[in-house]
């Protein structure tokens, strides 16, 4: 058994586990909605009688304008998956409406803009008369029930007004992150057959203008099925707009009536479509429903987050990714609490940035990417200042979280005074699926812990694809029974939906991740299948590696990929970003070798260490291995589909390393 939420700190085999602090009963509102025996309680019903949980859970957290009576239908095997069914609800009006009714003068949305100076507070019943409006420019334009609009927006509230807007009217939406590039707008435009996209004049990030409007053009060039292009005002520089097609946001808003009414929906129409970060390969246009991602959207904010009304989120990662669909605008709405959209960066004006948002607004609950965390670790703890004692709750999403990172975040962020939940899912599983519950679950460092309600994951051998049951096992990770947010397919592909994620292990869903389950059941996630290293028959995690190196005081960052061996099978190769005070010497390399030796063992220490100024990432943050692979194998030309990455001039870089090396 896992020990009891209590204040202390206890040992348990290498890994200590940390039970929520003290401090965060005290400061609470009331108390947490759940405390460790009734998760465990709940978490059993939702096991055994999903149909009963997520039925209660359903009617409990949304406004079912005509309800359900048949829960769930469908399964992998057939890829049919679907819930509530005869239910018509409207994602806006649970998000908007009901709080602009019950409390109009809640914060909605905490604007805090590039420029500390520039923000604002938008109330819930702000937000409902400007959605209503640009609701009704979309339908004005022709945008009927059905139909995708692209949004590719800075992060304003107007993004935000956008996503609700659309889903209003029972279009579509599929937001594009506004750091691509025009070729990778285009390409989901067209995959999307968008019919409007909404957009700004300009961007302001880091104290630099963005061509937003200019990037569109481009993208539109081969995009003919865009009709309309609504521009909203941010920074008011001269940009050019396409007679015919371009419209002014707030041209076009001021001549409607700022109430429209929501859209009756099925629970299984189509709520939004989002493509995958790329990691792994072309992205993905995942499709998610509207009841079925509600639910899981409302209940991880209610539980894992545990929101309680007053409470104020923040996320930091931009609604451009899943992250920012679920848990920077739906879950927080739904729940009727305040959610932040922060335009700018953590280093600007300088690295204290977020610490001074989480003070100014008095954030409850903050939750960011490891890479955001690695980035500010590296500029030192003299920039974590002001008063951070409002919070509660602080997240990490996206990639592992290494222990040394979790343990900084925890002390130097949290004070010791927060939980952290280091949260497991991705774009197709709508919300989180492993993740320690806010306020209730004792954690690990480096560990996402527990499964969320109604999630029954299963570690499986990757080689005989038999199910490892009992503690103690390390393999695939799937998950054995249909959950509500999970998407119900790939846009225009089904085929590939099923080949990706019910055809590689038959009667489970497929992550593509690997993981190891504990004695005590915690869920370890050990990255992509693909970043398993196998030597000599050890199967060595790449996030473990990495975590050992990162212990090491000169380490900013590291990547590790295995490489064919004849002897070995694999062998272990290090990335390494060395801290701007340390320099790349012989000395050094061995010294990181030693670190992985000590740490972990022999068989796990890197066959070579390269130190290069910066890892391939893509745009969401994330270290893309698959490059680093196919490097060191010298498959230079098979780099595959790159137009995801942050930094493509990384790339002829570290191949110059390589080399050197
Ligand atoms: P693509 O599917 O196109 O390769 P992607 O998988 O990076 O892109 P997302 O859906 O944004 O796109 O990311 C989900 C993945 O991120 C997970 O499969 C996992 O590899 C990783 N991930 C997310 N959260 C965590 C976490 N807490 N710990 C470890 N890994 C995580
Ligand atoms: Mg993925």
């Amino acid at each position: 058994m896992v020990p009891e939420a209590q204040p202390v700190v206890v040992e348990a085999q290498g890994a200590k586990t940390f039970a929520v602090p003290q401090a965060l009963f005290d400061k609470h509102p009331g108390k947490p909605h759940l405390a460790f025996e009734e998760y465990r309680a709940k978490y059993k019903e939702s096991i055994e009688n999903p149909t009963q949980f997520w039925g209660d859970l359903a009617r409990e957290l949304l406004h079912w304008d005509i309800p359900f009576q048949t829960v769930k239908n469908g399964g992998f095997e057939t890829g049919d998956v679907s819930w509530f069914m005869e239910g018509r609800l409207n994602a806006c009006y649970n998000a908007v409406d009901r709080h602009a009714f019950a409390e109009p003068n809640g914060p909605a949305v905490i604007y805090e803009a590039d420029e500390p100076s520039d923000g604002r507070i938008i109330t819930y019943s702000e937000l409902l008369r400007e959605v209503c409006k640009l609701a009704y420019t979309l339908k004005e334009m022709g945008i009927k029930k059905g139909d995708t609009v692209a949004i590719y927006m800075p992060m304003i509230p107007e993004a935000i007004v956008a996503f609700l807007a659309v889903v209003r009217i029972g279009a579509i939406h599929t937001v594009v992150f506004a750091g691509f590039s025009s070729e990778s707008l285009r390409d989901r435009v067209q995959d999307a057959k968008s019919k409007v996209v909404i957009t700004a004049d300009e961007g302001k990030r880091g104290g630099k203008n963005i061509a937003t409007k200019k990037i569109v053009d481009a993208a539109l060039e081969e995009c003919p099925d865009v009709k309309n292009v609504i521009v909203y005002r941010r920074t008011g520089n001269e940009v050019p707009m396409k007679e015919g097609r371009d419209v002014w946001w707030h041209d076009e808003l001021s001549k409607y009536p700022a109430y429209c009414p929501p859209e009756l929906m099925a629970s299984e129409d189509p709520l939004f479509l989002l493509y995958t970060s790329g990691s792994t390969g072309k992205p993905k246009g995942v499709m998610h429903t509207t009841g079925g991602y509600l639910v899981g959207a409302a209940a991880t904010g209610k539980y894992v987050f545990d929101l309680h009304p007053g409470d104020k989120m923040g996320t930091a990662g931009d609604v451009g990714w899943i992250t920012g669909h679920t848990y920077c605008v739906y879950a927080p709405l739904l729940l009727g609490v305040a959610t932040l959209v922060f335009e700018g960066t953590p280093a600007y004006p300088n690295f204290s940035r977020y610490w001074e948002i989480i003070a100014k607004h008095k954030l409850t609950h903050f939750y960011c990417a490891p890479t955001a965390l690695r980035l500010l670790k590296r500029a030192g703890d003299h920039h974590i200042k002001g008063d951070l004692s409002s919070l509660r709750i602080l997240g990490s999403v996206g990639e592992p979280i290494a222990e040394e990172v979790w343990r900084w975040y925890h002390e130097k962020v949290g004070r010791e005074e927060c939980h952290i939940l280091d949260t497991y899912w991705q774009t197709e599983t709508g919300s989180h699926v492993i993740t320690p519950i806010g306020g209730c679950t004792p954690t690990k460092p480096g560990s996402a812990s527990l499964p969320f309600f109604g999630i029954e994951p299963a570690i499986v051998d990757p080689v005989t694809g038999r199910e490892l049951v009992g503690n103690d096992v390390e393999g695939v990770l799937v998950i054995k029974q249909p959950w509500p947010s999970m998407a119900r397919t790939v846009w225009g592909s089904h085929q590939r939906y099923m080949d990706t994620y019910f055809n590689v292990y038959k009667g489970c869903y497929f992550t593509g991740d690997s993981a190891a389950r504990d004695y005590e059941g915690y869920y370890w996630i050990r990255g992509r299948v693909d970043d398993v290293v196998n030597v000599s028959a050890h199967r060595l995690s790449t996030a473990e590696i990495e975590a050992a190196l990162i212990q090491h005081p000169a380490v900013a960052e590291s990547a590790v990929v295995g490489v064919a061996d004849e002897l070995t099978g694999q062998t272990v190769n290090a990335f390494v970003a060395l801290k701007d005070a340390y320099k790349n010497t012989p000395e050094m390399r061995k010294e990181l070798t030693m670190q992985v030796r000590k740490s972990i063992g022999p068989f796990a220490a890197p066959k070579a260490v390269y130190i290069v100024d910066d890892l391939p990432k893509t745009r969401s943050g994330k270290i893309m291995r698959r490059i680093l692979r196919k490097i060191l194998s010298g498959e230079e030309d098979q780099l595959g589909d790159i137009s995801t990455l942050s930094n493509p001039s990384v790339v002829e870089h570290i191949i110059n390393v390589v080399h050197e090396t």
